[in-house]
């Protein structure tokens, strides 16, 4: 199995991108905000503890998000890798990704990151919010605590897996969302 990580700042696109990849190189996409939004949509108490920290832009914590990927790779059968989108967040993360792959006699093949500047978070956020209406794009607070939680925290990640060698970026902008698609799946296209 192949184990390739999507990353970059909230809305830089990694959902819309990581579709074509999947659908192209026939990996399961696993999007840990999607897996959260579920289980708050459906209540369980996970769920319930999740959206108060979403809600606020916060990060849950990561032995929640530990677990959910672990337990997708133990599950889902039928592809030749994963994509993991928007995991891992934290060192901390990185660290059991390592060690969970590891156990399984596998490795992080490599890191696709897209690359937004901050103001453009924002701008996307922001329209994203008239379309989807994610409780946690609806303020400027909350996006801006995210962009800081994002600098903070999973930033890091960038010396973490360029230290590694596995740390390929392509910018998610400028453009329209096909050029933007057409400009990232050329760079992934050199990985495989
Ligand atoms: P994008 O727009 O690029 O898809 P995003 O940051 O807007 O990214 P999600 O990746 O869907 O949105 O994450 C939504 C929220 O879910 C995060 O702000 C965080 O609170 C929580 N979350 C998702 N993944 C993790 C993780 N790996 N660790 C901790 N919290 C997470
Ligand atoms: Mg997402």
């Amino acid at each position: 199995m192949k184990y390739y990580v999507l990353f970059g700042p909230p809305g830089a696109g990694k959902g819309t991108h990581a579709t074509a990849i999947a659908t192209k190189y026939n990996f399961k996409h696993i999007s840990t905000g999607e897996l959260l939004r579920a289980e708050i949509a459906a209540g369980t108490p996970l769920g319930i503890k999740a959206k108060e920290l979403i809600d606020k832009g916060c990060l849950v914590s990561d032995d929640v998000v530990e677990g959910m990927i672990e337990s997708a790779f133990e599950t889902i059968k039928g592809f030749d890798g994963f994509l993991l989108d928007g995991f891992p967040r934290t060192l901390a993360q990185a660290e059991a990704l390592d060690a969970i792959l590891e156990r399984r006699g596998e490795k992080v093949d490599g890191i696709i990151s897209i690359m937004i500047p901050d103001e453009l978070v924002f701008e996307r956020i922001k329209h994203r919010a008239t379309i989807e209406g994610r409780a946690d794009d609806a303020s400027e607070e909350i996006i801006s605590n995210r962009i800081r939680t994002y600098h903070a925290q999973t930033e890091p990640l960038i010396a973490f897996y360029k230290a590694a060698g596995k740390y390929h970026e392509v910018d998610g902008y400028p453009g329209t969302i096909e050029e933007n698609q057409a400009r990232v799946m050329a760079m992934v296209d050199t990985l495989m």
